[in-house]
């Protein structure tokens, strides 16, 4: 009954996330669902523009069937409040499905086995962000979308790749054992206040006349204008109000071939 008050859209795509949902939660495909109480699936919006993907359930979350709920649960909403974002806005899902045995990491295989889960969640989903939270997560979005994973440094950063904006950050049980990444944490949550909403300049940003003439590369427009646009150079001098020629970049470089 509730269903007739949705679009056939997006009918269609609660009940796929519903029967994807069933699967998960009688999947016996690998070893872990011999320890398992609960396969848990993903949770929120199942509009939101942002996905963020944690490794997989804890031992609380394993009994209670619920995400998030443990120590690193607590951190995990300090971070969200700091940044100004409700669970209600995003979807948040796992890697493995399942409880891993005294946290130990994932092997390869449960990878493998567990990610179809999860890229069955992308397709229905359609997010615009995809945040992995930590190593395993990250390394496995990577992967998938072609990024080379060629720096230690890569939490934090933003990247774009086969049309998805993909930005990790660390996994929230990182501060269960101290403060030391507590700032720069935080930081990076704060970030994803910012990449849940396109630039309000946008509309009557020259960026975007140029890019829907077909002067621009989409690429552009995806790191900063539906981005990060606070990096962006102009966004500051907007908000200064200080003049600047139509051409500049969002980095501050001057391309002339956009010259009208
Ligand atoms: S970890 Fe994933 S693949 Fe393995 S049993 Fe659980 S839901 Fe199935
Ligand atoms: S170029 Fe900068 S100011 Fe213009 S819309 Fe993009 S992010 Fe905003």
């Amino acid at each position: 009954m509730i269903l007739e008050l949705f679009p056939r859209d997006a009918q269609n795509k609660i009940e796929a996330i519903a029967e994807l949902n069933k699967k998960i939660r009688c999947c016996e495909k690998c070893r872990l669902h011999e320890i398992r109480k609960n396969a848990l699936c993903g949770e929120g919006n199942t509009d939101s523009r942002m996905m963020l993907i944690a490794q997989a359930p804890g031992e609380k979350e394993d009994l209670a069937g619920k995400m998030f709920i443990g120590p690193s649960g607590k951190k995990f909403d300090e971070l969200l409040l700091e940044a100004d974002i409700s669970r209600n806005e995003i979807y948040i899902t796992n890697l493995i499905k399942c409880r891993l045995p005294k946290n130990r990491k994932p092997k390869q295989d449960e990878i493998q086995t567990c990610s179809e889960y999860l890229n069955k969640e992308i397709i229905l989903i359609e997010p615009e962000v995809i945040v992995p939270l930590g190593y395993h997560a990250m390394r496995y979005i990577f992967q998938k979308f072609g990024i080379a994973l060629n720096s230690s440094k890569v939490f934090g950063k933003f990247y774009y790749a086969q049309e998805k904006k993909i930005f990790p950050v660390q996994h929230p049980a990182a501060l269960c054992y101290g403060d030391s990444l507590l700032e720069e944490t935080t930081k990076n949550y704060k970030k994803l206040k910012v990449l849940m909403s396109e630039c309000k300049w946008y509309p009557c940003c020259s960026l975007k006349r140029y890019y829907e003439t077909g002067k621009l590369g989409k690429k552009w427009v995806e790191l900063y204008c539906r981005g990060d646009w606070e990096s962006c150079v102009r966004y500051h001098m907007e908000e200064r109000g200080e003049p600047h020629p139509d051409w500049m970049m969002p980095d501050g470089s001057i391309d002339e071939s956009l010259r009208d």
